[in-house]
């Protein structure tokens, strides 16, 4: 195996360079680095900087969280994720089914969505084309 030590601050490592190159490539199918060899990887591709850190953490086998901890520097900070708006609108029946759902009082449009819908199924068979009385604010 072509193997060289390498001397890091985390004192002398063995790195098979043949695998190194190969994931560094993107051609690490089915096999891993050793723990050396991915942050030594991790480290190479980093300072080249010709791909995204997404891209060095898929190559290199460990998530972008984990790359974040090795190089803090070098992978920016995770965007906290927002909480969602609710896409469920008064006056649809979907707006009356999340009243129910949550325990809260229908609203009159809510209601009166329902009561259309209700009827339109009756007629039609079908939910689909319903009317709907929507405001635009989130049930
Ligand atoms: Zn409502």
């Amino acid at each position: 195996m072509p193997t060289v030590w390498v001397a890091t601050s985390d004192g002398l490592i063995v790195i098979d360079t043949i695998a190194v190159a190969r994931a560094m490539a993107g051609n690490r199918h089915g096999w891993n680095l050793t723990r050396d060899e991915t942050h030594y990887t991790a480290r190479l591709m980093l300072e080249r900087g010709d791909v995204p850190y997404s891209t060095v953490a898929e190559r290199i086998g460990v998530s972008c969280d984990t790359l974040r901890k090795w190089f803090p520097s070098s992978v920016p900070p995770a965007r906290p994720t927002q909480p969602r708006p609710s896409k469920v609108l008064c006056g649809t029946v979907g707006g009356y089914r999340k009243h129910r759902r949550t325990g809260t009082n229908p609203c009159q449009r809510c209601k009166a969505a329902y009561t259309e819908a209700d009827r339109h199924y009756r007629r039609t068979g079908t939910y689909r084309g319903a009317p709907e009385y929507t405001t635009g604010t989130a049930a």
